[in-house]
């Protein structure tokens, strides 16, 4: 019996410690990151990220020679889980997106020289990074549409297009531009990466879309989802990151293990609505009893806890495919843990608001701003429906229709051949 669901006692104290850590030191900055400049939060930050440092958690989505710890997916998603309860806490962790996910790219496709130039500096927290994929003009869930090009200019490469939703694109020293360098190759062999300074000429940071996770006009905050507009940007062909053509490759390795960590920080979200859900049920009282004693509140409960467990246990299972059978073996868990994360994610916070009433839905409680946020996990990393489609096919694979189209449960036909095989042979 292989079955195995225990955390090693080793690495839950070092979750415990993360858990304290996350709650005593970064919940409370999370009150104040409205009003403070990226500068300021940066100052209050820092000693938090050298006190991890110090604990060897730093930046521990990497390989222990790039200064990470080379935790497997399903200690990262435990971990996950627990910086997830604040925008904050990756940050604080050298492990906050899209930096992560780009020191992965850097780690696996970037040159001894790039990595020196970019991937160590991103580590150690000096450099900021963005990646620049999405386009307003074409449709992000089919990236092989992507209008951006890159051509040849002598030993240079000259970039041109628009992108936007480069998250902290405006804040960023270097992108990460996927960009068309053969149009006419197969559909996912004609786009490249390539690392642009923001500082080059071209480089045209327009705005920060304002969201609906931050409405109101701002440029230059973390987080912030940049527009950029690459005109004549050009770059020496040492910018190319990874092969010619292998854009797409590199962005799936970069997208799969994003996903983990993605729903396993929704699951924290998740969890601290859930805290707040069950506590307000304790003490609010209507109808001659509490919450906790109506219904319909308890079915909330109940269905919450639940739907975290599931999708808890599914996110860890796909973690662990990845971790034990490789990439590609997790594939359809990956794309399935998505959409049920991401589903679970809203209805959790849903309820929790639903059940605050009036103060759920002011900006006295963090729960408004987890819906907001919430809101755009179905969008970002491949729209819902996209997984939804390419789990639909794969399950498909595994059936045939039948030949004489006939259910292959059609009792009557059943009934017929279990006569045939037992009545008769009884009668012999
Ligand atoms: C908060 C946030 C952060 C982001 N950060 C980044 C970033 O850092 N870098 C970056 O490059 N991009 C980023 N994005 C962009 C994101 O990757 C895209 O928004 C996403 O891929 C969808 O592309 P799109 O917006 O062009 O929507 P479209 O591709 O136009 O899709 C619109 C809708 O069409 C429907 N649809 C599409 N395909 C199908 C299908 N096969 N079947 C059924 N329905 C379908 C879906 O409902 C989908 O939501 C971010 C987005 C958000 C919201």
């Amino acid at each position: 019996m292989a079955w195995e669901f225990s955390t090693e006692p080793e690495f839950q104290e070092q979750l415990d410690w993360m858990n304290d850590f996350v709650r005593a030191e970064i919940w409370p900055l999370e009150t104040l990151s409205e009003e403070l400049e990226f500068d300021q939060l940066m100052d209050l930050i820092r000693p938090l990220q050298d006190e991890v440092k110090r604990k060897g958690l730093w930046a521990a989505h990497l390989h222990p020679e790039l200064g990470g710890q080379g935790f497997g997916q399903v200690k990262l998603g435990l971990m996950h889980e627990i910086l997830g309860t604040s925008p904050l806490a990756p940050f604080a962790f050298g492990c906050a997106a899209p930096d992560s996910g780009n020191s992965e790219i850097l780690a696996l496709a970037g040159t001894p020289e790039q990595r020196q130039r970019y991937l160590l500096p991103l580590l150690a927290g000096e450099l900021r990074s963005g990646f620049s994929m999405t386009e307003p003009a074409t449709a992000g869930s089919d990236p092989t549409l992507l209008e951006t090009t890159a051509k040849r200019d002598g030993d240079d490469w000259l970039i041109n297009g628009r992108k936007w939703f480069t998250t902290n694109g405006s804040i960023a020293n270097f992108l990460i531009v996927m960009a068309v360098t053969d149009p006419l190759a197969r559909s996912h062999q004609r786009a490249s990466m390539f690392i642009v300074d923001t500082d080059t000429p071209g480089v045209n940071i327009v705005r920060d879309v304002p969201t609906m996770e931050h409405p109101w006009e701002s440029f230059g905050r973390y987080g912030n989802h940049a527009e950029i507009a690459y005109q004549d940007v050009r770059v020496p062909h040492t910018s190319l990151l990874g092969q010619e053509g292998a854009g797409f490759v590199i962005a799936q390795q970069r997208l799969y293990p994003g996903r983990i960590h993605h729903c396993m920080r929704w699951l924290g979200v998740a969890g601290r609505a859930f805290d707040m859900l069950c506590e307000r049920s304790l003490y609010r009282e209507a109808h001659g009893a509490t919450l906790a004693q109506h219904q319909t509140i308890q079915n909330w409960i109940a269905d919450s806890a639940a739907e975290l467990q599931a999708a808890r246990l599914m996110t860890l299972h796909a973690a662990w495919k990845m971790d034990t059978q490789g990439v590609l073996a997790a594939r359809q868990d990956i794309a399935m843990i998505k959409y049920q994360g991401a589903r679970v994610l809203h209805d959790v916070i849903d309820r929790a608001l639903q059940a605050h009433g009036a103060l759920g839905y002011s900006t006295d409680l963090p729960l408004e701003a987890m819906y907001r946020y919430a809101r755009a996990a179905r969008i970002y990393d491949g729209p819902d429906e996209v997984h939804r489609a390419s789990v639909a096919r794969q399950v498909l694979r595994g059936y045939t229709p039948p030949a004489d189209g006939v259910p292959s449960e059609h009792i009557p036909t059943r009934r017929e051949a279990a006569r045939m095989k037992f009545l008769n042979s009884t009668a012999r």
